[in-house]
């Protein structure tokens, strides 16, 4: 099924996930806040990527590097002569384009004729302290990788690390963009899930291959389609300045394949540079083989706020149940933002409300669930399955009697009775295992 992006854009302000920015106001371009929903499932996304990098990994460790930085560390990096963007604007309309984004030689727009291409640094500007002066210009981060270099050789000291071994950071990113949209695919301000991975000169292909592996395996675990999915080569000619070889795991987004994320073999490249820079060793000294060398790296990045899209534009369905439509967000449970939503068939009936509610309570203790009395069944039904919630608990009259409630499952619909008590380890177990345990079974 092809989605549109404004089903999706429609769907996430209606359900609470993604607002634009500074609506009030009009809205700030391509700039978006991620609502009640939206915190709960980028954090899941985020916590999924930081599971499997950090946590399930003996090879890696964590950092949270600043935004801001010395700018010296933008010039060994490169980012302020080279991080540009060629940019032309129609003499007509007025309209600005990236040249490498047409196909033509006109306006797109208006057919009007286009300006000289001029190069156009992506950095945001900024500075630091009171006095506005070249001395205290500073930028925002365009990319987290550069935190990460700088401080290499204080992981690798500090937690007796021993090449190969690699840093994992999430964070926001800045980047003045010419040509932002398609909702939360490209904005001016967005989070990276970034990894170095410092290896030995001569091992650098097969990690790299390594990487690649890894992280297409990472988004098909946690649901993507298979055919939504695709690596595509660099050519030469497209490759970055420092990168030796570089992939893209594209994904078909309603606008066409486009990229979620970038692995590159950066050589030696970034630590070399910031060695010149800041006249400092960061080489590496092999005990073992009693050799010196500077690592070489390895760099799978990754956008939160793009795989965050892509996991719910895959998630997206449309279904027709009896001659009604209905909408399903069938999101992996580990990516839902709310795990269980435990609704009273009659909310006027308090011994029914406080059953559910203490139910809900329970629940809480270990994820993210809700209580919701503000409408009928039908349509609270409706509602959850449209957010992705994986399982509703219904309470009932009956259940009053015989301590049973129903639980119902978002995909298949189907029900099953369950005891109250015990219910919130079966629901868990249900989540654990990705599927509606049996019990009669
Ligand atoms: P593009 O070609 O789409 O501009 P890029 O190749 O410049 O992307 P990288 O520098 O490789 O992107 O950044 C790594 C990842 O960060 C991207 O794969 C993407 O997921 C994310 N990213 C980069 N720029 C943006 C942006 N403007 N908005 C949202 N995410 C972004």
């Amino acid at each position: 099924m092809t989605i549109e992006m404004d089903k999706i854009v429609s769907l996430c302000k209606r359900r609470g996930i993604i607002f634009q920015n500074s609506e009030i106001y009009g809205g700030i371009g391509n700039t978006w806040d991620y609502g009640p929903l939206g915190v709960e499932l980028k954090r899941n996304v985020k916590e999924a990527w930081w599971k499997s990098a950090v946590y399930e990994r003996d090879d890696m460790e964590g950092l949270d590097a600043a935004i801001l930085m010395n700018p010296a560390a933008w010039e060994a990096s490169g980012h302020l002569e080279s991080f540009t963007d060629p940019l032309v604007d129609c003499k007509k309309c007025k309209h600005r384009f990236r040249f490498d984004d047409l196909d033509g030689e006109v306006c797109p727009d208006c057919g009007g004729e286009l300006t000289e291409s001029r190069s156009f640094n992506l950095m945001f500007k900024t500075f630091v302290g009171p006095v506005e002066d070249s001395a205290s210009v500073t930028y925002l981060r365009p990319e987290t990788a550069q935190g990460i270099f700088v401080n290499f050789v204080n992981v690798q000291q500090m937690m007796r690390r021993k090449i190969p071994f690699g840093i994992a950071q999430i964070g926001k990113s800045f980047r003045n963009e010419i040509t932002p949209g398609n909702f939360t695919f490209r904005t001016r301000e967005f989070e990276q899930m970034e990894i170095e991975f410092f290896v030995k000169p001569g091992t650098d292909e097969e990690w790299y291959q390594r990487w690649v592996d890894e992280r297409f395996r990472w988004y098909l675990d946690l649901g993507i389609n298979k055919e939504n999915l695709r690596l595509r080569d660099h050519e030469s000619t497209e490759l970055a300045h420092y990168a030796k070889s570089c992939v893209d795991i594209e994904y078909l987004f309603p606008m066409g394949w486009c990229e979620l994320e970038g692995i590159a073999n950066r050589s030696d490249f970034d630590l070399r540079q910031h060695a010149e820079h800041s006249r400092k060793d960061l080489s590496y000294f092999d005990e073992a083989a009693k050799e010196k060398y500077i690592p070489y790296v390895i760099e799978p990045s990754a956008g939160a706020d793009r795989a965050t899209l892509a996991f719910l534009i895959d998630a997206y369905r449309e279904e027709k149940v009896k001659g009604d439509k209905r909408v399903v967000l069938a999101l992996q449970h580990r990516l839902a933002p709310i795990k269980v939503a435990v609704l009273p068939l009659l909310r006027n009936r308090p011994d029914i409300v406080e059953a559910a509610r203490s139910i809900a309570a329970d629940l809480r203790t270990r994820y993210k669930a809700v209580y919701d009395d503000t409408a009928s069944i039908g349509r609270l039904y409706r509602r959850q399955d449209e957010i992705g919630t994986p399982y509703c608990v219904t309470v009932d009259v009956q259940s009053l009697d015989d301590r049973q409630v129903t639980v119902r499952e978002r995909d298949s619909m189907r029900q099953v009775r369950v005891p109250i008590e015990g219910v919130v380890e079966y629901l868990t177990d249900c989540l654990n295992r990705g599927e509606l345990v049996d019990l009669t079974g």
